[in-house]
């Protein structure tokens, strides 16, 4: 039998570096986090993505202290929501996180969403940048940020995230930002990967898994490590979380990657982070 190769990781431009493959749990009760995160673990996954609105980083961080993993091996991401964006409220809303959590520091702080609307971004940003300098987080980083916010940022304060974490899948490849992420050295991560489950049944998709001997599932997530990023796919069912990690066990033939590119539709499954927060 072949073994499943190790998950590989991504450099990111503070020194660190990001496994490629990692577990999501939106979406998922207390309970639900901590069982899932035992199965991704035993699975091999080290990278676990929450969020302060998912509202079960209580059940994360009991995960981390179950799952038999040093701390020092795991790497978690927790996110500020949009609510919280001014100075202080995101300085004190990551020490709220690290509490529910029950965790001296996360892997990685994300700003949820650039919420254009409120204005506040810019200011959150420099907030991370202190709550990184304070040892609280290890990286800092944002999600959903499109170029135009990116520039702002990078602009005001000569940091760049390390992370940008969008939505990206078959049907929304987000060629034009993985491509100013490239330039400016920060690492694309994938959020709704399997486009929330809805890209699992296009045909293209189901025949190539057919001839491959592999499912959907794995071509998708194979696809991303190919492309270089980092995906977060969700699943609660143990099954369903090892047969996303076995989507390193095989290849995409140049044909195979020149099909997934063509699905590109523009097709979201989530808001538009021009409009959304
Ligand atoms: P996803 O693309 O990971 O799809 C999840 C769905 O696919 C679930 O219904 C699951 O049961 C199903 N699924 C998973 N593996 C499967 C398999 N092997 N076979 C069949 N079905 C399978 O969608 P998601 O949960 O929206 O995104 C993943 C993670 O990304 C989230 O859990 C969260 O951590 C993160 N996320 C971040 C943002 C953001 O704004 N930053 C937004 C949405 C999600």
């Amino acid at each position: 039998m072949n073994a499943i190769p190790a998950i590989p990781v991504l450099k990111l431009n503070d020194g660190h570096s990001i496994p490629q493959l990692g577990l999501g749990v939106w979406q998922m009760s207390d309970g639900e986090a901590e069982t899932a995160i035992k199965a991704a673990t035993i699975a091999g996954y080290r990278l676990i993505d929450t969020a302060a609105i998912y509202g079960n980083e209580a059940g994360v961080g009991e995960g981390v202290r179950n799952s038999g993993v040093e701390r020092e091996e795991l790497f978690i991401t927790t996110k500020l929501w949009n609510d919280q964006q001014a100075r202080e409220s995101a300085r004190r809303a990551l020490r709220a996180s690290l509490e529910r959590l029950r965790l001296k520091s996360v892997d990685l702080y994300l700003i949820h969403w650039p919420a254009p609307s409120r204005g506040l971004f810019l200011e959150a940003w420099k907030a991370l940048i202190e709550l990184k300098q304070e040892g609280l987080t290890r990286s800092i980083g944002v999600s959903n940020f499109n170029a135009d916010h990116l520039e702002r940022i990078i602009g005001e304060t000569g940091v760049t995230p390390a992370v940008n974490q969008i939505e990206l899948h078959p049907y929304l490849q987000q060629r034009s930002l993985r491509e100013l992420h490239a330039r400016l050295g920060i690492v694309t991560q994938a959020w709704s990967p399997l486009g929330q489950g809805q890209v699992l049944r296009n045909p293209t998709l189901t025949a190539m898994a057919k001839r491959l001997n592999r499912t959907s599932a794995q071509v998708i997530l194979r696809w991303h490590q190919h492309l270089g990023v980092s995906a977060i796919p969700k699943s609660v069912r143990a099954q369903r979380i090892q047969e996303n990690r076995d989507c390193l066990g095989f290849t995409l033939g140049s044909d195979d990657l020149v099909a997934i590119e063509s699905l590109d539709r523009g097709g979201r499954v989530g808001p538009d982070p021009a409009t959304f927060g």
